[in-house]
Formats: C-alpha cells, sequence, structure tokens
C-alpha cells in the first residue's frame, strides 16, 4: 500500500503533464458540506423511498411528499458552503489547468467555489432553480417554494399547463440530452480525468471515465470507497476530497 504522501505525487505528475483536465464530482465532494449522500447507508432518501418522476407527474399525494421532503432538503443545501475540495477545483481552473467539471451534484457549489459556469455540467440538474415538468422552461425556485409555502398545490407552468418542481433530476428521469452530449465530448477531449467523491455506480456519469480510459487518457479516482473502475486507474487514492485535493492542487 502505498503511502498518502506518495499517491499525491503520482498525482502531481500525471497532473503537471495535462493542460485540459476533466473533473467528474459526485455526493462525496459535498458530504464535507455537510450535505447528505442519499445513496449512502442511513441516508434519508433510504429511510424513505424518493419521489420518483413517474409518481411526481402522476400522484397528488406524490407530488405532496416530494415538497414535505424537499424543505428539510433545501435547509440543508441552502447552508451549505463550498469546502476546501470545491476551492480547490477552483484554483485547478484559475491556474488554467481544468476545462470543465461534470457534476452529478445539484447543490450549486461549484458555482459558489468560483468556477465558470460555463465550465460546470450539472448532470442531475439544480436544486436554484424551478422547471417544469413538460417543457422544460426554467423559473425561480424561490417563488415557487413561496407559492407552495403559502399553501398552494400543484403549481402549473403558465406556458403549457405541466407540474414545476425544483430543476433537479428525480429516479426515473432522464439526464437532460444536452448536458450529457456535452459531457461526452469533454471525456472524450480532455487529456487527464479525475473523479472526485463518485462511487461511479450511477450512470449515465459512471461511464464517463470510460471514455477518457478508451481514449488511453490518464485517470485519477479521490474517494472514501472503492469504485468499479479503481483498478483502471492510475492513482487511486480513498480519502476524503477536502484533504487530498488542496495540497494536490497547490503542488501544482
Ligand atoms: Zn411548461
Amino acid at each position: 500500500m502505498l503511502s498518502l504522501e506518495q499517491q499525491l505525487q503520482d498525482a502531481a505528475e500525471l497532473m503537471q503533464r495535462a493542460k485540459r483536465i476533466v473533473a467528474l464530482t459526485g455526493a462525496g465532494i459535498s458530504t464535507e458540506s455537510g450535505i447528505p449522500d442519499f445513496r449512502s447507508p442511513g441516508s434519508i432518501w433510504l429511510q424513505q423511498p424518493p419521489v420518483s418522476f413517474h409518481d411526481f407527474i402522476s400522484k397528488p399525494e406524490a407530488r405532496q411528499r416530494y415538497w414535505q421532503s424537499r424543505r428539510n432538503l433545501s435547509a440543508q443545501v441552502t447552508a451549505a458552503q463550498p469546502n476546501a475540495a470545491h476551492l480547490a477545483l477552483a484554483e485547478l481552473e484559475r491556474k488554467q489547468l481544468l476545462q470543465a467539471i461534470i457534476t452529478q451534484n445539484f447543490d450549486g457549489l461549484h458555482h459558489d467555489a468560483g468556477n465558470n459556469a460555463e465550465r460546470i455540467i450539472e448532470l442531475h440538474g439544480t436544486s436554484r432553480a424551478a422547471a417544469c415538468t413538460l417543457c422544460g422552461k426554467r423559473s425561480s425556485i424561490k417563488e415557487l417554494q413561496q407559492r407552495i409555502d403559502a399553501g398552494e398545490i400543484d403549481p402549473g407552468c403558465p406556458d403549457c399547463g405541466g407540474f414545476l418542481k425544483s430543476a433537479t433530476i428525480l429516479f426515473g428521469q432522464r439526464v437532460p440530452e444536452a448536458e450529457l452530449t456535452r459531457a461526452r465530448e469533454l471525456a472524450a477531449e480532455c487529456d487527464l480525468f479525475l473523479v472526485v467523491g463518485s462511487s461511479l455506480k450511477v450512470t449515465p456519469a459512471a461511464t464517463l471515465p470510460r471514455i477518457a480510459l478508451k481514449n488511453n487518457v490518464p485517470l485519477i479516482i479521490i474517494n472514501l470507497q472503492p469504485t468499479p473502475l479503481d483498478d483502471y486507474a492510475d492513482v487511486v487514492i480513498h480519502e476524503k476530497a477536502g484533504v487530498v485535493l488542496p495540497p494536490l492542487v497547490a503542488s501544482l
């Protein structure tokens, strides 16, 4: 087993040769900001199964449950601040080494950390906007939440009458095609693929590092738990992102 110091050195050597790093981030980077990982043991979503997209659009009681659970979650997400790992990725962009961040998170913390919004691809949407489930048009989540809090049930889209909800992807809802296409292009064009805090178990995000591997691009994985791609990665560090990324980026 390599020491953390040795692993950091190996990762730094690979990153020093790269100019177009693409990072894929998952729940693991935001747990250090106090946002629960919905898929980990003990998760609130395992105690009460999440509302699926099908249920949301077909059952009024599912929509009520959705807004109820969102009330608890949004308090946690709103209070969250970017942690050392988010800030290190912003620093990587300032060093002109980071092409883009593809994220499975919807908490907006990469934006708060200072990364350019045009370089952030949110595969699972964002909790900072509302979206129509039918036409996809985005609107203010604050106004929508106020309508819900004021007792309105099932607020509809002014354009098409579809149901409104937060602009995040529910279970059973597909990742938007534009985001997915761009993520695949970035994975194909990068010269180093960096996984941070993703277990690489949820598709389509999990397929992205495989695209990079096909092009013989170095793969670095920083995640507390083992992932299915550990054996294929050039460097694997099973440690918190907030411990690993700051010294790594500072050494570049
Ligand atoms: Zn609509």
